[in-house]
């Protein structure tokens, strides 16, 4: 049997309460399905700092390192609102993504039949959405040198952020929106400002090539990324994928996000170059939510976004693409029966706890696999 070994990070707050939940279906997946998933268990954030004076220690970040896939919670906390800079919650979650070198941010818009009268735009708009924005991570405006701010001898100052991007950031980006695009509905839209920009130029020229030399049979759309925000709110079923930098998709994501309702719901994955020798790409899943200190420890968190983070570990680190559909499945037929936690309630419903959450989907996984 494969052994798979998952590295978890529950954090802070509600990402012990969320993990908690994706523990139970990895009992329940190598149990009924024969999965074969190792996990082992570190802290990262408060929960680290609390232990050893670092958002997350050496020996975590080596285990991290070795693990197939990363699953992680969240980070932070009141608590934790005075330490110092460098041993800051957040800390831990940066350290992992350089180390990681997770260079490829996916966020998935997706808008499950029942939630989409919760949208805030028209049903019609939103009901059966599915894209997929791939986000560069590592690059862009948010690292390129100088950033500063700079007196002037008038009495200014000047605020300075720099935009770099280099071929090969854009080629290996652009490889992973295309390879995505091919296990969905075969088609790239890549976003840039090449109006106005140089480094739109460049990443819409690296793009054009990678796609005429590896990728031709995938559909590609070209969009200035203002009119790809205008777009994903007046007609956002008729993207698949879509590829952007650091800073577009970091707007373009959220945006994108809300379309589809609450915090609770949302998965992302981060991953980084295949290995030169197994081809394995290092990766991390977590939701996009936070810590949520106004309802930790109540048992009020919605589990969703970090189950269907772990979906997306199945489907992008191992391949169980039937695994992954399964417990995809599982969420939507809850949210249908009507099963909510406290964030996506509709009037007239009784929220369920996470763990009753967890319990609802554990029941149709049973009920799909039998
Ligand atoms: P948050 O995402 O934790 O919470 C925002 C709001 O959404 C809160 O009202 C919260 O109750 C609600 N919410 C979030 N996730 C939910 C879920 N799964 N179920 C039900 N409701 C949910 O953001 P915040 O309040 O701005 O930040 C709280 C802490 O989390 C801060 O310390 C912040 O720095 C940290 N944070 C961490 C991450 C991360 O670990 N990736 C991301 C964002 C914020």
């Amino acid at each position: 049997m494969t052994t798979r070994n998952l590295f978890l990070l529950p954090g802070d707050g509600i990402g012990v309460e969320t993990m908690a939940e994706v523990k139970r279906i990895i009992a329940w997946m190598n149990e009924k399905l024969s999965t074969g998933f190792e996990t082992d268990e570190g802290l990262v954030g408060g929960s680290a700092y609390d232990a050893h004076g670092e958002a997350i220690s050496d020996s975590d970040m080596e285990k991290a390192m070795a693990a197939d896939a990363v699953l992680f919670g969240a980070v932070g906390g009141p608590k934790w609102d005075d330490v110092p800079y460098e041993a800051r919650p957040e800390a831990g979650l940066l350290r992992l993504r350089k180390d990681m070198q997770l260079f490829a941010n996916l966020r998935p818009a997706i808008c499950y039949p029942a939630l989409a009268s919760a949208s805030s735009l028209k049903q019609e708009l939103v009901e059966g959405l599915d894209i997929l924005i791939v986000r560069e991570l590592t690059g862009g405006v948010y690292f390129g040198e100088p950033k500063e701010i700079i007196d002037l001898d008038n009495g200014q100052q000047r605020g300075i952020d720099t935009q770099i991007y280099d071929t090969y950031e854009i080629e290996r980006i652009a490889g992973v929106a295309f390879d995505l695009a091919k296990t969905r509905d075969n088609k790239v839209t890549s976003m840039e400002k090449r109006n106005v920009m140089k480094s739109g130029v460049l990443w819409n020229n690296v793009v054009t090539a990678v796609h005429k030399k590896d990728y031709s049979d995938v559909e590609l759309d070209h969009m200035l990324a203002d009119a790809g925000g205008m777009q994903l709110v007046r007609a956002p079923k008729q993207f698949d994928v879509i590829v952007t930098d650091n800073l577009f998709g970091d707007m373009l994501s959220d945006v994108a996000a809300m379309l589809t309702g609450s915090l609770g719901m949302l998965p992302s994955a981060s991953l980084g170059a295949p290995d030169a020798s197994t081809g394995k790409r290092k990766a991390m899943y977590e939701p996009v939510h936070g810590s949520a200190p106004d309802i930790a420890g109540q048992g009020k968190a919605n589990p969703i976004a970090m189950i269907a983070s772990f979906a997306m570990c199945l489907r992008y680190s191992f391949e169980m693409i039937a695994e992954a559909d399964m417990v995809e499945k599982a969420i939507a037929e809850v949210l249908n029966d009507g099963v909510r936690t406290g964030d996506i309630v509709d009037a007239g419903m009784t929220p369920v706890s996470t763990s009753q959450m967890g319990d609802a989907i554990l029941a149709k996984l049973e009920a799909l696999s039998a």
